[in-house]
């Protein structure tokens, strides 16, 4: 079970966090970022702050550059938004095209992305799995992809297929990308034509939404799939497993969920606030205090 202290620790010097966007209903962070504070012993709060449009997200900006802010997370739809008002955006940032976390010190907002070091985070130390060298099938071609492109770029893959619905979306995010290439391969396949990619692949990473509602099927065949391939999915928060998720189970190959890359990417955004490479945030605790949160929502209302 998950002890939380409560609000008495809350005084004149508690620092504020949350995380902004809307609807914000659903969020794990807080329980993820509250058990984190309490885990480090900060006298730190975070909260949701829902914001309706980008009039009140700019409002939020300034209140925050004048409040105890540490700083706060940024979710759909003002990823994109949000760089506009910030001072200065940090070259992974950049890269990724979004900002989902942002910084703040005497006034001064820097954003940052840390769901691709979630990403590449939640492959090392949850399956064991170092992209460097390796090829990668990445289906869909939105902001959560773009952001996993950028990373494993970084990382070193070898090579990387784009796989979406709609092809434009893939091959402008190839295009934009180009300057974080290096020496990948990074090309585009549609859904129908992927099969080749899908068998070659190290790593399927579903990137797409498909997934999130009951009844979804997988982006790609699971019969595609094999055992000794790594799939991640990045749909979390689901009562079951998604489609591609028990598929590749079946089949015997390693398969995780969003969960992990949610984790990790919140447990970055407080080494950044915190600044303090002896004490990073822990990773277990925010684990437990999402899934004690997710089961809470799931579980059969009492009669
Ligand atoms: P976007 O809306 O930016 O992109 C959605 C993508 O899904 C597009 O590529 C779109 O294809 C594709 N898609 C949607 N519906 C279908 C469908 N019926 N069939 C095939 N493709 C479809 O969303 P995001 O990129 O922000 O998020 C994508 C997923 O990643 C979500 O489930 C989100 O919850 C998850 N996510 C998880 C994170 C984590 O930490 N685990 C972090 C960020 C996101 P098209 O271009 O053809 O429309």
């Amino acid at each position: 079970m998950i002890r939380s202290r409560g609000t008495a620790h809350i005084n004149g010097s508690t620092k504020l966090a949350g995380v902004t966007g809307w609807p914000l209903e659903h969020t794990l962070s807080p329980a993820m970022h509250n058990a984190a504070y309490e885990e480090l012993g900060l006298n730190w709060v975070y909260m949701p702050l829902p914001v309706r449009d980008e009039h009140g997200l700019a409002h939020l900006a300034a209140a925050v550059r004048e409040l105890p802010f540490v700083g706060f997370n940024v979710t759909m739809p003002y990823k994109q938004a949000i760089v506009g008002l910030l001072d200065e955006v940090s070259e992974a940032a950049v890269a990724a095209g979004a900002v989902n976390t942002v910084s703040q010190a005497e006034g001064w907002l820097i954003g940052h992305n840390t769901d691709g070091v979630g990403l590449i985070e939640a492959l090392r130390t949850d399956a064991g799995f170092d992209p460097l060298g390796k090829r990668v099938v990445l289906l869909g071609a939105g902001g959560a992809a773009r952001g996993a492109l950028a990373a494993l770029l970084s990382a070193g893959v070898e090579s990387m297929t784009v796989v979406n619905r709609d092809g434009r979306k893939a091959a402008d995010l190839v295009a934009e990308t180009e300057p974080w290439h290096r020496s990948a391969a990074v090309e585009t396949a549609a859904p129908d034509n992927a099969l080749c990619a899908v068998r070659e692949a190290d790593l399927v990473i579903n990137a797409t939404s498909l997934g999130m509602r009951p009844g979804d099927q997988s982006p790609v065949p699971v019969e595609w799939l094999s055992p000794r391939q790594l799939i991640l999915d990045m749909v979390y928060g689901t009562p079951r497993p998604t489609a591609l998720l028990e598929g590749a189970r079946f089949l015997g190959a390693t398969a995780l969920d969003g969960l992990g890359m949610l984790v990790h990417q919140a447990a970055a955004a407080i080494d950044i606030w915190s600044a303090s490479e002896d004490s990073p945030a822990p990773r277990a605790v925010m684990r437990r205090a999402a899934e004690a949160q997710l089961d809470a929502r799931f579980r059969p209302e009492e009669a």
